[in-house]
Formats: structure tokens, C-alpha cells, sequence
């Protein structure tokens, strides 16, 4: 029988991908959401004939509207229309792939909802994950992860007890500034850092991929989807990204899941868990690939794990705190306000002056928490000036 599934931020990257899945699996579509990209959604409305469709931008909803006035499609605006949009919807699974902080509140709205949340946006557990974590509990619902460290993760552990498991293997690309010292990496630019060697992804992303934060939230990811303590997480760094990330069991075996590079196979296996499809993704040649490589990260050239790490033993508001100077951090670099490694320091002299706010454990103290790092992160920026 056909699924039927609502994609939040369905124009981004991962949503695009969802969106793909949706076709070749003959998903229904349920509803839509995106940030401002009307001309998109207006194609993807007419395609799919959604129920309803929401825009973060209130403007891009009212342009939305005018285009769409000769369909019955409801149309929302405003990060409220999209929590309204995810708390009505028909779908059994909600694929959340915002970006951002901007992805927590819809991801409560779908576990409120009851519906699983096939979870693409990562920000959704660093920023909160205990909250979003005991809530999915209470009400039951799935947490199916999209992330495709996560997703190998999860399908790993079908073969132990959580009793039985010893380590977690992350694995990290590396990204293209693999083997770099800190010293080049003083050097790089923003084309150099926008390359990546293995996955297609967004921008945002993909700066995170190079300086590794992106490991460091998924290292957060994963102690919160898997209960697991931080230092059982291992990063080992995989250059061909084939092995998507493995469990290690207290009998010393290791079970990992090994494909293609492709966000496809991911987002279509948490809509269809526990069973599998057919997919569009391309079979893995071994033989072909030859070898795999693995390494261990440099910490010192790249200090966000071990700052993730902090972040995730300090607890409370740290790992949001990280999160929101990186957004800005990151922002900063991709209009060339800053250089690579003034992420480093921008978003590590953020953390540091606001330690006091680990105690903060409730969602309102975690949301007041990201908006002063952001508004110290952009102001670490203007002491970096330009470059
Ligand atoms: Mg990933």
C-alpha cells in the first residue's frame, strides 16, 4: 500500500531528495513546506497536489498564494503555519528536512502529533535532544534517522542488544581539508571549502563537513537517538564514505552498513521501515571501489569534536549554544565576512562565555540561551572584521 508522507523544507537538498524518493516510490504527498523558494514549491504543489503547502518567509506564503489561487491547495505561512501544517497532517510520517534550528519546533509538532518523524534535521536533538527524545517516548512515536551515519547506525544495531553494544564507529569523510594542519587551513577560501570530496550537499552543511562540526553534531545525534555515553562514540575518519558507521559489539564484532554515498536510500528507508524497497540508488561495487581507508581525526586542527563532545557532557543549554554561534559563524564565512578558522574561534570564544548556561534544561531556557549566543556570536564577528 502507498505511504503517505509530509516533507518539511522540500526545497533544500535532503528535500529534494525526499522528494525524489516520493516519486519513484509512488509516495502520496500529504503536505509541503519551504523557507522562500515560490517557484519551486509552486511546481512541486502542481506535481503532487498536496493537501496543503506552508512558507516559513510570510511574504514568499503570500506570493505562494496568489500563484496557487486556482487550486484548493491550503496554503500556511510562518514557522506557527508550518507547526499547524505538521499537527494536522494525514501522513504517517513527517520527513523533517529543514535546516537549522528552525527544524526543532516542527519536529515536536509531528511527535505531538503522534506521527513518525523521520528526522533529517539534525539541529532537532543538539539543540534539544532530551526534550525531543522523553517526548517521542511518552507519546510513542518512531524516531527514524535520516543523517546517514544515523540511519547505518540504527540499522546496525538490529543485531545486538543495547546490553551488547561497546562502542559506536562514526565515520567522517574528512571532508576536503583532510591532512591539512591548522596552518593551512589559515589559507583556505570559501570555493576550496564548498568542494567536497564524496557527498552533494547543501552550503551550510558542507562548510560544517569541512570543519568537522557536522561530526560533532552528529556525535551528539547519536548519544541522544541511541543512549549511548559521548566517549563511547567513536569518530574514525573514511575517505570513500562506503561505511556509512558501525556498531561494535562486547563481543569485539563489528556490524556496519556499507552503500553508495546517496541521501536517497536513507530518507526512503525510514518511510518504509521495517520493511525494504527496491530503491534508485545505485548498487555498491566492491570490487569496483578496490579499497576503503580509515584514519584518526586530527583533534587539533580541528577542535570541534572535542568541543562537541564538551558541549554534549556539559549538558543543558551547551549544545545549543554551540549550534547557534555556528549558524552565525557559518553565515559569516559564506557572505566572506570571516575566514575558515575565525569559525573556530567565533564560535569557541562564544562557548566559552556562556559556560552558565549548561544549567538551562527547559525548552524556553534553551531558545533564550541560542538567541544570546547569537546576538555574542555576530558580535565575536565584528571584532574578527573583515578579511
Ligand atoms: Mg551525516
Amino acid at each position: 500500500m502507498s505511504k503517505t508522507v509530509t516533507i518539511l523544507g522540500a526545497t533544500g537538498s535532503v528535500g529534494m531528495q525526499a522528494i525524489d524518493v516520493a516519486r519513484t516510490r509512488g509516495y502520496k504527498i500529504d503536505a509541503l513546506s519551504a523557507n522562500r523558494d515560490v517557484r519551486t514549491m509552486e511546481s512541486l504543489a502542481r506535481e503532487f497536489r498536496p493537501r496543503a503547502v506552508a512558507m516559513a518567509d510570510p511574504s514568499a506564503a503570500r506570493d505562494l498564494k496568489l500563484q496557487l489561487c486556482d487550486t484548493d491547495i491550503c496554503v500556511y505561512s510562518g514557522e506557527e503555519g508550518i507547526a499547524s501544517l505538521v499537527g494536522e497532517t494525514n501522513a504517517e510520517t513527517v520527513v523533517n528536512s529543514i535546516l537549522g534550528e528552525a527544524g526543532l519546533i516542527p519536529s515536536l509538532a509531528a511527535i505531538d502529533a503522534g506521527k513518525r518523524l523521520a528526522l533529517a534535521n539534525k539541529e532537532s536533538l543538539v539543540i534539544a535532544g532530551d526534550i525531543v527524545m522523553s517526548r517521542a517516548r511518552e507519546r510513542g512515536v518512531e524516531i527514524i534517522p535520516v543523517d546517514s551515519e544515523h540511519s547505518a547506525i540504527f540499522q546496525s544495531l538490529k543485531a545486538g542488544r543495547q546490553s551488547e553494544i561497546k562502542s559506536i564507529i562514526l565515520t567522517a569523510s574528512g571532508g576536503p581539508f583532510f591532512g591539512y594542519t591548522r596552518e593551512m587551513l589559515n589559507g583556505v577560501t570559501l570555493a576550496d571549502t564548498l568542494s567536497h570530496p564524496t557527498w552533494k550537499m547543501g552550503k551550510k552543511i558542507t562548510v560544517d563537513s569541512a570543519t568537522l562540526m557536522n561530526k560533532g553534531f552528529e556525535l551528539i545525534e547519536a548519544v541522544h537517538l541511541f543512549s549511548v555515553a559521548p566517549e563511547r562514540v567513536r569518530v574514525t575518519i573514511h575517505r570513500e564514505s562506503i561505511l556509512h558507521s558501525a556498531v561494535e559489539y562486547i563481543d569485539n564484532s563489528v556490524v556496519g552498513e556499507l552503500s553508495v554515498p546517496d541521501m536517497r536510500m536513507c530518507v526512503q528507508y525510514a518511510v518504509d521501515y521495517p520493511e525494504r524497497q527496491p530503491s534508485a540508488s545505485p548498487a555498491l561495487d566492491l570490487i569496483g571501489i578496490g579499497s576503503l581507508r580509515f584514519y584518526a581525526p586530527d583533534t587539533s586542527a580541528f577542535p570541534f569534536l572535542d568541543l562537541a563532545r564538551r558541549a554534549i557532557t556539559l549538558g543543558g543549554a551547551m549544545p545549543a549554544i554551540m549550534n547557534a554561534a555556528d549558524e552565525v559563524a557559518v553565515a559569516a564565512f559564506l557572505n566572506e565576512k570571516i575566514g575558515f578558522t575565525d569559525i573556530y574561534d567565533a564560535v569557541t570564544n562564544t562557548f566559552e562565555l556562556l559556560t552558565a548556561h549548561r544549567a538551562s534544561t527547559d525548552l524556553d531556557g534553551i531558545i533564550a540561551a541560542d538567541r544570546e549566543a547569537r546576538a555574542i556570536a555576530n558580535e565575536q564577528i565584528s571584532k574578527i572584521g573583515g578579511i
